[in-house]
């Protein structure tokens, strides 16, 4: 592992990931960490003294670590944290001196972003490599290290080795998809197909309830039948039906629905680029966006869609 690493964006993802690997570094290492709402690092200093260094901008950070990981909202956010000529990474890396970085983007933002901030760091600082590395397994799995990582690389890629010992402190799973941006198009195809079968199994699920089947009993059915899936099975959408998900525990915790819109909206913009027929999608963008807005909704996990569709609860 280097001992010299740096973590920038420290919210509901990056802030138990970058304690996951400040657990996992040597003794002696560091971790130069930034986020622009001062508290969230904070925290992290009073929590690992010796080991978490708090700076004051993304230059700072990249003036010292030797790989960066950043975890931020949107598109917008990477492109300045990485390209803002005064306070951005690149800032620290365009002269002669600087040294080789490692650069590791686990935002979920959209390709287009992602091959641009690529691009740039090539032309301006051809010492750095860059790459996507988004993430599936909520903030329950970055807590517990069993996030997946989704690699914008090859199987043969050089640094391939470096990248896995790095993010294994932090996740179980790190699939290499091929290529740069192909980690974030494998993220957002994931998350289409899970905001999708959420809204599916809410409507099946309130469907056969109302019909008269008990909630348990329907979802052993799916669980026996064809329409075995994740989402029926470990976050089903009624309340009651699994006791530890976010959906038996008033739809607090687990994966913002705001955050499935976000994602839903990138996979439909994806499916435009690469030219993939989309059936459902405008629908389940229409559907995430309404319940991000919902005052009984917004904030809550996205499996609060089967509340929005008008699903029995009692
Ligand atoms: P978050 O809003 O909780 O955290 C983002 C952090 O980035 C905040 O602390 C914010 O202050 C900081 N930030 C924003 N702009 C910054 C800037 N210019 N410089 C420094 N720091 C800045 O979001 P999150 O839930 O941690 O998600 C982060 C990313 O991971 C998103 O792209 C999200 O889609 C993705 N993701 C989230 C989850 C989840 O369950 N929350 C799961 C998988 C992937």
């Amino acid at each position: 592992l280097p001992n010299s690493v740096g973590f920038i964006g420290l919210g509901a993802m990056g802030k138990p990931m970058a304690i996951n690997l400040a657990k996992a570094l040597p003794a002696g290492s560091q971790i130069y960490i930034h986020d622009i709402v001062e508290a969230a690092a904070e925290e992290l200093c009073t929590s690992f003294p010796q080991v978490i260094v708090k700076c004051e901008n993304a230059k700072e950070v990249a003036a010292q670590a030797d790989v960066i990981l950043t975890m931020l909202p949107e598109g917008a956010h990477v492109k300045s944290v990485y390209l803002d000529p005064n306070n951005g990474i690149l800032a620290a890396l365009t002269s002669p001196t600087s040294s080789p970085k490692l650069l590791i983007d686990s935002s979920t933002i959209d390709t287009a972003t992602s091959l641009y901030v690529k691009e740039q760091l090539a032309v301006l600082s051809p010492t750095t490599s860059f790459y996507d590395a988004p993430v599936s397994g909520g903030t329950l799995g970055a807590v517990n290290a069993t996030i997946a990582f989704f690699l914008g690389c090859s199987a043969s890629d050089p640094n391939l080795a470096t990248l896995k010992t790095l993010l294994q402190p932090m996740g179980g799973k790190i699939i290499p998809c091929g290529g740069p941006s192909l980690g974030l198009a494998a993220k957002l195809s994931n998350n289409y197909l899970s905001g999708i079968i959420t809204i599916a199994c809410s409507e099946a699920m309130d469907m056969g309830m109302r019909a008269g089947i008990d909630a348990s009993v329907l979802a052993s059915v799916f669980a026996a039948g064809t329409a075995q899936n994740t989402i029926c099975d470990v976050f089903n959408p009624v309340p009651g039906v699994c006791p530890r998900a976010p959906p038996s525990n008033g739809y607090q915790g687990g994966f913002r629905v705001q955050l499935m819109r976000k994602d839903i909206g990138l996979a439909v913009q994806m499916a435009r680029n690469v030219g993939a027929r989309n059936a459902l999608g405008a629908s389940g963008l229409g559907v995430y966006t309404a319940a991000s807005e919902a005052p009984d909704c917004k904030g809550l996990d996205s499996r609060v869609v089967y509340r929005y569709l008008g699903g029995k609860e009692d």
